[in-house]
């Protein structure tokens, strides 16, 4: 078994790359002159057998959603169809460089152009851009279309309103604008608090950032009086689409009231993006806001596609380039091999495979929001034997060969497993996962020190998360 520990350098020896080129009796040129040469490169002399078996090995050590169900909660871990992976490898595709004159890249920006469409569809928006690397990215994009927007209307606000369930990365893009954060507790039943929103609204308040379903995988039964709240003041709501999931083809937020929004092409569209990367994050905005969106925007005029840099209210570039290219490509495959009704029954599996599990844990673990969810719910360790925590089940389900689900998150949850089954798991797997479960916590009781010494299966045993995220290694040094 190769250690997990071991680099490409240890398998270094001296004279070991030998490799033979034809000769075709072709004239040879002079080398390089030697003053433009680096000095000696830091290459290591394997053979070519030795790197194929090295990163072969390496490459079964990772665990991902083609290993087994990896239920992480908000980060949509759904099976990602091979399909778009051919497509986002087409040459035709991928050895275009991003400089080419439009006249010779039509193929490209009509697919970028109809991807954009497609997401309107899906949303209700009126334009897209698909410029923004990842959700964080697509928030920050849209905290800056909002600053402009008050700034272009000579209005002064500087707060923010964010439920204390949202994501870390909503107060991280609020402050990045220079906004001030105000938060918004929820109510016992795990929906915004409405009269505390009431009661923080007036003409300071530039927007309210909403996960809609929110991160405890419910669905706010008064987002539409929340809407009305927020724009009775003039202030502007956002939709953090991480959870599109949950809705995609059956609710368009723009109908609950939403005027901008970000869209994880990598969690609801699918694309790998285990290890935080690679990602799209599209934002989405209702007319009024469309001459902010950064530039260039892809048009259409007699049909043919051109990048408009001609917007004057435009909040300038936010992304080298156009964005994630290939991100795009998966994505668009997705939604063209699914189609509108296929969409329709990613959200409803989602939903019905959530509720599966949570009406099935809830006789064995705590629910603190227990009430029909949609794609996914959390749990947490309230009722375990001491010493037992949220960690240590995360842990043990390694062994077991489930990934562990989101933990300690969201943050009014102690203890939190946010757990999101997705549409692509069958009953055998969710039913393989509850008995699971179950069988954790029956050792958690008889035998917990088989918990605290998990994960004993992986090539990697306990890390220290803080350390590797503080102090991360993130080159060979000899
Ligand atoms: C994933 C996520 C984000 C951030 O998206 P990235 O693509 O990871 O940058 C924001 N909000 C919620 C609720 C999320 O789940």
């Amino acid at each position: 078994m190769v250690s997990a520990m071991q680099t490409i350098f240890s398998f270094h020896k001296e004279g070991r790359n030998k490799y033979t080129v034809p000769q075709f009796g072709a004239k040879s040129y002079d080398p390089i002159p030697e003053h433009l040469c680096r000095g000696k490169l830091n290459l290591v002399d394997v053979s070519e057998v030795d790197v194929v078996r090295h990163y072969r090995k390496l490459s079964s050590l990772n665990f991902g959603v083609d290993n087994g169900m990896y239920p992480l909660g908000s980060c949509t871990m759904k099976y990602n169809p091979k399909v778009n992976d051919v497509v986002a490898g087409l040459p035709q595709l991928t050895r275009q460089h991003p400089a080419t004159v439009e006249e010779l890249s039509q193929g490209s920006l009509q697919i970028m152009y109809s991807l954009q469409e497609m997401l309107c569809a899906i949303t209700g928006m009126k334009q897209f851009t698909l410029m923004p690397s990842a959700g964080a990215h697509g928030e920050l994009t849209s905290v800056m279309i909002i600053k402009k927007y008050f700034e272009t209307k000579g209005e002064k606000r500087n707060i923010i309103l964010i439920p204390d369930s949202a994501h870390g990365t909503n107060p991280a893009s609020v402050a990045m604008c220079g906004f001030t954060v105000k938060e918004i507790p929820s109510a016992s039943n795990g929906d915004v608090d409405i009269h505390a929103l009431r009661a923080a609204i007036d003409d300071n308040v530039a927007a309210m950032m909403l996960t809609s379903p929110n991160t405890l995988g419910l669905f706010d039964r008064n987002i539409m009086a929340i809407a009305d709240i927020v724009h009775s003041k003039g202030a502007l709501f956002y939709c953090d689409g991480a959870n599109l999931n949950a809705i995609v083809g059956k609710v368009r937020p723009a109908d609950l009231g939403f005027d901008i929004m970000h869209v994880n092409l990598h969690k609801t569209f699918s694309t790998p993006h285990g290890g935080g990367g690679p990602g799209s994050g599209p934002i989405g905005v209702v007319e009024k806001l469309t001459h902010f969106m950064p530039v260039p925007v892809i048009a259409k005029k007699d049909n043919q596609y051109y990048l408009d840099y001609d917007r004057p209210q435009s909040i300038g570039r936010v992304h080298s380039y156009y964005g994630n290219f290939l991100v795009m490509l998966r994505a668009y495959t997705y939604i063209l091999m699914l189609g509108a009704s296929g969409l329709k029954q990613v959200a409803e599996h989602a939903v019905v495979n959530a509720n599966y599990l949570r009406v099935k844990l809830q006789k064995h673990f705590n629910l603190p929001y227990n009430r029909i969810c949609m794609h996914e719910f959390v749990i947490n360790d309230e009722g375990m034997p001491d010493g037992i925590t949220t960690n240590e089940i995360a842990r043990r389900l390694h062994d077991y060969g489930f990934h562990a689900p989101t933990v300690y998150f969201p943050l009014i949850v102690h203890g939190a497993m946010m757990i999101e089954p997705t549409e692509t798991e069958h009953k055998d797997t969710l039913d393989a996962f509850v008995d699971t479960m179950i069988a954790i916590k029956n050792e958690a009781h008889t035998n917990p020190e088989i918990l605290k010494a998990a994960p004993q299966t992986t090539p990697v045993r306990k890390v220290d998360a803080v350390l590797a995220a503080r102090k991360p290694v993130l080159k060979w040094e000899e």
